[in-house]
């Protein structure tokens, strides 16, 4: 903690806000405030976008395997480090050290592949049908980039947009969550490094995310958003992307469906929700939000569930053994508290957990609610916690048109052991990914994103790249 970075990162250099201003980081498990870093204003980010445009230029004629070694060094760092930067992670975000160490080598993966993407930017070159003009085609990177992440994977959403940012070779403001500016800081260093040159990566920790990332976007002087979040905050800035005409890539919010049906094997569906539901505490985009089990395995799904949730340990995230750490912060936690009592009010069972425990902290134990009520307010709305809403259907077409009445389409899980239902059933499913008898579907060699309002554009896979960079097409006149 006493060598990770608490200035802001511009040009190369590591300054204070111009204000003097900063903003305490707190640690979810105790309350306490770890430390203050930076707190940016209007003056810092304008600052930091005129050091990305200086640097653009340069950047982009650089080799590409130049960039591709850059990524392929801060890899090597970012694994050599794992133990220091997952310390960090769960000092301010609360994840368990397992589960942090986990995102660290997720993280780092994300730039291993976009080293080897780096160096197979391709492009074309043909004759037009009309025989008069040959066509070249050449990529080139979209420009300066703003990117903005959530706290709940503070170092791998990061890596996921920088990776193909530097890939592309396009040159970045990032702007990270508040609750989680230092895995950010202690990444911008890592690169730096690595070798990146000054002025590519410029990292501004605010509280006061609105007003310093609004000019950037309205001035015209940034060309990309690339953004994750909540799809309320990613309808802001799709608003104010388009006066400048600003292209976007947008990581929103889920609600998930987890779908059990009855020919499905119980341990595989059991073992799939552990993962869906308690990755990252349950504060994931991909998480299980609603649970359709046919109506005859729904009990002992539900029993089976329970037991396994019941057994998580529940602690400092510090501590080995310890799986399950406290939620972000006392709002985060307010909001599942509300949801669970809406649920039972409306004649949910409480199968395991749903008690708010005493003393510091913003902890939440792993809770199961049966028959839940379609109406409740979980069923339209992401948890954010370990609770798992169980529902009960009975026929195909019902559950899909259940899981579908949702605005959000990111990930849905099926679980089945007919062949046919689960292709028939994945393919109907309006989401952009899904996972079939398995509770997990992240991998940065995978398109990650979602349909509907859960965003636009993709991350990480071969077209991960592809968001940052444009086509430039020549026409060359055949003589
Ligand atoms: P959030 O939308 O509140 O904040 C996300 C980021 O946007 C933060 O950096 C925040 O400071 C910034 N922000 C907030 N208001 C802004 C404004 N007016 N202008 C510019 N930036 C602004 O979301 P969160 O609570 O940090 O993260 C949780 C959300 O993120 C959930 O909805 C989750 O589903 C989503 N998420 C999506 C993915 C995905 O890949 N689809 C991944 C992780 C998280």
């Amino acid at each position: 903690m006493t060598d990770t970075p608490t200035q802001l990162f511009i040009g190369g250099a590591w300054v204070d806000a111009s204000d003097g201003a900063t903003l305490p980081v707190d640690d979810p498990a105790t309350g306490e405030v770890l430390c203050h870093v930076a707190d940016a204003g209007p003056k810092d980010a304008g600052l930091a976008e005129e050091a990305a445009v200086r640097a653009q230029e340069e950047w982009a004629r650089t080799a590409p395997r130049v960039r591709s070694e850059i990524l392929r060094r801060a890899y090597e760092i970012i694994i050599e480090r794992t133990d220091e930067l997952a310390h960090l992670m769960t000092a301010e975000m609360g994840k368990p050290l397992a589960e942090a160490r986990g995102e660290v080598a997720y993280a780092a993966e994300f730039f291993r592949w976009f080293s080897e993407e780096a160096a197979r930017i391709d492009g074309g070159f043909g004759t037009l049908p009309d025989g008069r003009n040959r066509m070249l085609l050449s990529r080139r990177p979209v420009g300066p980039c703003l990117l903005i992440t959530p706290w709940n994977f503070p170092l791998a959403m990061g890596t996921r947009k920088i990776g193909p940012a530097v890939a592309a070779g396009c040159t970045m403001v990032l702007k990270p969550a508040p609750q989680t500016p230092l895995s950010s800081l202690a990444l911008a260093a890592i690169l730096q490094e690595a070798g990146l040159p000054d002025g590519v990566l410029n990292v501004v920790t605010t509280s006061r995310a609105g007003e310093v990332c609004e000019p950037l976007l309205r001035g015209g002087r940034i060309r990309k958003l690339s953004f994750t979040g909540s799809t309320a905050v990613g309808q802001l800035l799709l608003a104010q992307s388009a006066q400048a005409v600003v292209r976007t890539s947008m990581e929103l919010g889920g609600n998930a469906p987890f779908v059990v049906f009855e020919d499905a094997d119980l341990d595989k569906a059991v073992d799939g929700a552990m993962v869906a539901k308690m990755r990252n505490m349950g504060e994931a985009c991909t998480a299980a939000n609603r649970f359709f089990v046919h109506r005859s395995v729904a009990e002992e799904f539900g029993r089976r569930l329970a037991e396994r949730m019941g057994a998580l340990v529940v602690g400092l995230g510090t501590r080995e053994g310890v799986d399950v750490g406290p939620l972000i912060d006392r709002r985060g936690r307010a909001k599942v508290e509300e949801l669970v009592a809406d649920a039972v009010k409306r004649g949910a069972r409480v199968l395991v957990g749903g008690r708010t425990p005493e003393g510091p902290g913003c902890f939440y134990p792993p809770t199961v609610l049966a028959d839940v009520d379609p109406a409740s307010r979980l069923m339209d709305t992401e948890i954010f916690g370990p609770v798992a809403a169980i529902l009960t259907f009975d026929d195909e077409d019902e559950v899909i048109r259940r899981a579908n009445d949702t605005p959000w389409g990111l990930v849905g899980y099926v679980f089945t052991e007919g062949l046919d239902r689960a292709l028939r059933v994945s393919e109907r499913l309006e989401v952009g990914m899904v996972g079939l008898n398995t509770g997990l579907v992240s991998n940065p060699a995978a398109p990650f994103g979602g349909v509907k309002q859960s965003g636009l554009g993709r991350e990480g896979g071969r077209v991960g790249i592809d968001e940052f960079l444009e086509y430039q097409y020549l026409a060359v006149p055949v003589r």
